[in-house]
């Protein structure tokens, strides 16, 4: 997720490069079903004949056709979906019906001047129809790489991208996505990263949120002790823990029958329900984390 101007685009394609996985767009697939002429194309036509959205049920179903496709095995980047919080609840729904729940939301933060000065940069050349930036991207002088004859591009700015529009645009965007961001943050999905700065730099950040998405446990652990714990392959955690129910089981016969061993009851009462709140503290951490895994496959 991000604002026009964020970047989410030129960095999603990064992501499709390193992990080989598509970059999933809505508005792409929803363009080619209609050209094609499909079945879902066709409703989408009737739909937006009507000047009507497509909706979300629509939306979904070509979620559903796109991520069930073979090169989406691997993994899959969302563009532009879901965009209402009812679209998300009902991806989440389909991702989990599909055992393919989303990794990570990831948000691209950019202040709003910034946004501003890199909208209101955009030119375009009349002649070649060049998109340039007079502020991140300018084209070079005397061009080369214009049409025939002309040795400097014609730029001009699109309406959509005038400093006014672009401030309404914004504040449109602020308003229809906030809920949208509120859902994920609330599911512990969403990661912010801040993507002003150097391309490569804004990379490193989003790989970094993306790795600490998959981690097997959450940052939450903030103990030394349990950050060392979960390094520990799940098996060997098993393990312990049947290690602690077996030794627990017999001492709470002995209790039982011999009344005597005062001392020893004692002993276990007070490591028991550490042990108890141990694990208790445990089992949510691992949940979260089982759910919302699903690692690239190795050697990719
Ligand atoms: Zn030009």
């Amino acid at each position: 997720m991000g604002a026009p101007g964020s970047g989410k685009g030129t960095q999603a394609q990064r992501l499709v490069k390193q992990f080989s996985i598509p970059q999933i767009s809505t508005g792409d697939i929803l363009r080619k079903h209609r050209s094609e002429g499909t079945e879902l194309g066709k409703r989408a036509d009737a739909i937006m004949a009507k000047g009507l959205l497509v909706d979300d049920a629509t939306m979904l179903e070509i979620i559903r056709d796109r991520v069930t496709q073979a090169d989406a095995q691997d993994g899959f980047i969302l563009d532009g979906f879901p965009r209402t919080q009812p679209q998300a609840e009902g991806l989440a729904a389909l991702m989990t019906e599909l055992g393919t729940p989303l990794d990570a939301v990831v948000l691209f933060e950019v202040g709003d001047e910034e946004l501003v000065r890199r909208i209101s940069g955009r030119r375009t050349c009349s002649l070649c129809n060049k998109v340039f930036n007079i502020y991140t991207a300018p084209p070079s002088s005397p061009a080369t790489d214009c049409v025939e004859g002309s040795s400097e591009h014609q730029l001009f700015q699109r309406k959509d991208d005038e400093e006014a529009t672009v401030k309404e645009r914004l504040r449109v965007y602020e308003e229809k996505t906030q809920p949208v961001v509120s859902y994920y943050s609330g599911t512990g999905l969403l990661r912010t990263v801040s993507a002003e700065g150097a391309l490569d730099e804004i990379t490193q950040r989003l790989l970094a949120a993306l790795a600490e998405a998959v981690a097997p446990a959450p940052s939450r652990a903030a103990s030394p002790k349990k950050s060392s714990a979960k390094k520990k392959p799940a098996s060997k955690k098993v393990a312990a823990r049947k290690r602690v129910v077996r030794r627990a089981k017999p001492k709470a016969k002995t209790r039982a029958r011999a009344g005597r061993r005062a001392a020893r009851k004692t002993a276990a009462k007070r490591v028991a329900p550490k042990r108890k709140a141990a694990k208790r503290a445990r089992v949510p951490a691992r949940k979260v984390a089982r759910k919302s895994v699903r690692r690239p496959r190795r050697g990719k």
